[in-house]
């Protein structure tokens, strides 16, 4: 799924003031409405940050993600702390709009339906998705009827069985052609492994690696690799690297530790892995 930029919605870069948060982090997705009419991010941002009391003012607007249109905008994003004093490990997406009495369009809800797949993809977790409502009890200071009584009912019954149980790894979509096996860690096979983890696919493995990140999460997960999720560890530069002494064990090929120059069988047994559609 696509989602808009902020630049492309007409908001201005996140403050160094708001704190980062690593991808690894979040621990849930929790649901709200802005509780209004909804015209745009940009006019959100903008009562958030000018038009409130200055004692509640934010430096940004506060959620993560909104949904509105059919499409998903980052607003603080994957990288940056959510704002409120409650419950910012958890990914907040915003739908633009009041849903005490109706739903979100159908757009919005698959639109929304996608983002907890991605988000899940990305993270590697089984994100839970709460209503606003649901993070405290009736009474409580910060008790809230957000994203009022409709959304949040559909969050509660209708939402669990379209977004389901997370796969080990998730199906990749449907992409023509298959890698060659030739052993060699190129672009093309980078990016459908990239593909495969969720993460961004530029063909590119940098120094650290959101990549090498999720493959590291999946062989702790699935292999009990025990490995440091640094991002650093994969190259085709016959050195020996732990986690590609893990990935060998996980598919299979001899345990030294190194991707030869220029052809390697575990790069070879990797290649035909992703051919079938799954890391
Ligand atoms: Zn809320």
């Amino acid at each position: 799924m696509d989602i808009i930029s902020r630049g492309k919605a007409g908001l201005p870069g996140v403050p160094t003031s708001i704190g980062h948060r690593s991808l690894g982090s979040w621990a849930g997705i929790t649901g709200h409405h802005t509780g209004g009419a909804f015209s745009s991010w940009k006019s959100i941002h903008d009562w958030q940050t000018k038009g409130r009391p200055a004692a509640q003012r934010l430096a940004y607007i506060g959620y993560s993600f909104g949904v509105a249109d059919g499409e998903v905008t980052e607003l603080r994003g994957w990288d940056h702390q959510p704002a409120g004093d409650h419950d910012n490990k958890r990914i907040q997406v915003v739908f633009g709009g009041a849903y005490s009495r109706d739903l979100p369009s159908r757009e919005d809800l698959d639109a929304f339906v996608a983002f907890v797949l991605l988000a899940r993809r990305r993270t590697g977790k089984q994100l839970e998705v709460i209503p606003h409502r649901g993070v405290w009890p009736a009474g409580h200071k910060y008790a809230t009827s957000c994203p009022g009584d409709r959304l949040a009912q559909w969050m509660r019954q209708d939402l669990p069985d379209l977004i389901g149980k997370q796969p080990s790894t998730p199906k990749p979509p449907a992409t023509p052609g298959q890698l060659a096996v030739d052993g060699r860690l190129g672009r093309a096979t980078i990016r459908r492994w990239q593909q495969i983890m969720g993460t961004p696919t530029d063909g590119v493995i940098s120094t650290p690696s959101m990549l090498v990140r999720a493959v590291q999460r999946h062989l702790n997960k699935v292999a009990r690799a025990g490995l440091t999720v640094d991002g650093v560890g994969i190259r085709q530069d016959g050195k020996s690297y732990k986690t590609t002494r893990a990935l060998q064990r996980y598919l299979g090929t001899v345990q030294d530790g190194r991707m030869s120059t220029p052809v390697s069988q575990v790069v070879k047994a990797l290649q035909r892995r992703l051919n079938t559609g799954r890391f």
